[in-house]
């Protein structure tokens, strides 16, 4: 099982990043080792001093598929949840200043929470998700994912010209505005479509 992550996927994003509007999507990966195991804490982590959440939704692939074609890229997956694509801004900032690639910045252990997953078509409108994360109570970000530059299926399909989706990998579909810092102590509460479905602390 691997992560697949896509960055710079809402323009209100790209903005708080200074960063440039894409053409076609980007990705990166993380390892399976990124999964924050359900009830465990997240540690911060020693390399770092500043990390930030990116509340993302994230799908599942349900069949392995290479050169997915986007009008049937629906049929690979069938069910979401959100997730935090955890980020050390410090670390990545270095990295793209030099050229480097971002895995020190972003492909670490527990780097990868996530809740619980959700049937696809379970939920009213597959095409408007709304999601969003607290931070200590507080709404911290939320999104919808008509707000995507990329749809889901042009990411599937984008994404398999490069590396064979497999069944059970995740795909983080990329962060909307709000995206900020975490200290030890704070807990953090997923949304999905107003629902509660993951909270964990940071110590
Ligand atoms: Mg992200």
């Amino acid at each position: 099982m691997k992560f697949i992550c896509i960055g710079r996927n809402y323009l209100a994003h790209i903005a708080e990043l200074d960063h440039e509007l894409p053409s076609e999507p980007l990705f990166f990966m993380k390892p399976a080792s990124a999964l924050l195991l359900p009830y465990h804490p997240f540690f911060y982590p020693d390399f770092s001093q500043e990390i930030h959440y990116e509340t993302e939704l994230v799908i599942r692939i349900c069949k392995s598929g290479r050169y997915i074609e986007e009008k049937s890229a629906h049929e690979y997956y069938d069910a979401i949840t959100v997730g935090i694509d955890f980020t050390a801004r410090d670390l990545q900032r270095r990295c793209i200043e030099k050229g480097h690639p971002w895995e020190i910045a972003k492909s670490f252990d527990s780097s990868a929470p996530m809740g619980e997953f959700r049937r696809i078509d379970s939920l009213k409108d597959p095409s408007e998700i709304s999601f969003g994360m607290k931070l200590n109570d507080e709404w911290a970000q939320q999104g919808n994912s008509c707000d995507m530059i990329f749809s889901f299926d042009k990411i599937v399909s984008y994404v398999s010209r490069f590396v064979t989706l497999e069944e059970g990998d995740c795909i983080f579909t990329g962060t909307p505005r709000g995206v900020g810092e975490v200290h030890v102590g704070d807990k953090l509460e997923l949304f999905l479509e107003n629902e509660s479905i993951f909270w964990f602390n940071v110590k």
